[in-house]
């Protein structure tokens, strides 16, 4: 609370009382404290995978002869998982800056009255599989759409397969080998539903309400060594709201988890005139 006094006089100079203001700045602060965790979260997420790119050149420019270093065919094969590590880690940064741009862009477009495009979600989901298609063949892990062909969505095609993508990605991510992934998009009323669901570890009951939040992750050495940047679910939630919809989770530890979008579906008439 922040708390301002003056005394008040009279045009006689004779004190009439005290003009207090009390201000709520509860909001203020806590959009200060908000900015300040990000903008630490950004530094430390930035910062681990620079410093093993750091540590990692100096090892390799200590082993150069120039420096004194011996290079011999075990140097040479060190290099290799060196260069490996660098590789991964300059990886991990690109990605992140990726996100951090789609997020930053995402933020922008909010409160622009856009006009979506009526827009069919067979391809646009059988699309965003298809970029998870490497990671799930590798896991084995197989992916099955139900989505029938005249389910249509008011959406902005590229966000929405954006979207898809991010979820379709994290159940294949989190899931254990062999296992599959189901993704289902229905018209319920003027609505459509999109879900999708894993028979993956499941998310604890007390993780649930933050794993939308930036950087928020259950298990960090997991989503890192996956190639996770912890922003994936923000983006997703950033890109429903803007569709004027919304994204629910349900999950049960051990039996998996379903996130459910929930957007505006297209009529016939959005259809017929565009
Ligand atoms: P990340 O890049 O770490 O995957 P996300 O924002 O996409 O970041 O997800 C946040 C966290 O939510 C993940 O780190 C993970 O702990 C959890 N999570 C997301 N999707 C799933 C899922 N399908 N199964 C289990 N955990 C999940």
């Amino acid at each position: 609370l922040n708390i301002h006094s003056t005394a008040l006089y009279d045009t006689q100079d004779k004190r009439m009382g005290t003009l207090i203001i009390f201000r709520d700045i509860t909001r203020i602060r806590l959009l200060e404290t908000m900015h300040k965790d990000f903008a630490a979260n950004v530094s430390h997420e930035l910062k681990t995978p620079l410093t093993a790119i750091k540590g990692f050149i100096e090892i390799i420019l200590e082993m150069m002869p120039d420096n004194g270093g011996t290079l011999s065919q075990d140097s040479v094969a060190q290099y290799g998982r060196f260069l490996g590590i660098i590789e991964k880690n300059v990886n991990r940064m690109v990605s992140l800056i990726d996100d951090l741009l789609a997020l930053a862009r995402l933020e922008r477009l909010k409160g622009t009255d856009v006009q979506f495009e009526a827009h069919p979600l067979a391809g646009l989901i059988q699309k965003a599989v298809g970029f998870c298609a490497d990671r799930a063949q590798a896991r084995s892990v197989t992916v099955d759409v139900h989505c029938p062909e005249g389910v249509a969505a008011m959406v902005d095609p590229t966000l929405m397969e954006q979207a898809v993508f991010n979820l379709v990605d994290n159940a294949v991510k989190y899931s254990s080998d062999g296992t599959s992934v189901s993704i289902h998009a229905e018209q319920k009323g003027h609505d459509i539903e999109i879900q999708v669901k894993d028979t993956g570890p499941g998310i604890d009951q007390e993780h649930l309400p933050k794993i939308f939040n930036r950087f928020y992750r259950v298990d960090k050495g997991r989503s890192r060594d996956q190639g996770g940047t912890g922003l994936g679910l923000a983006i997703v939630k950033h890109i429903v709201q803007y569709h004027n919809g919304r994204i629910e989770v349900e999950s049960r530890r051990g039996k998996g988890t379903c996130f459910t979008i929930t957007i505006p579906g297209a009529t016939e008439k959005h259809m017929v005139s565009g």
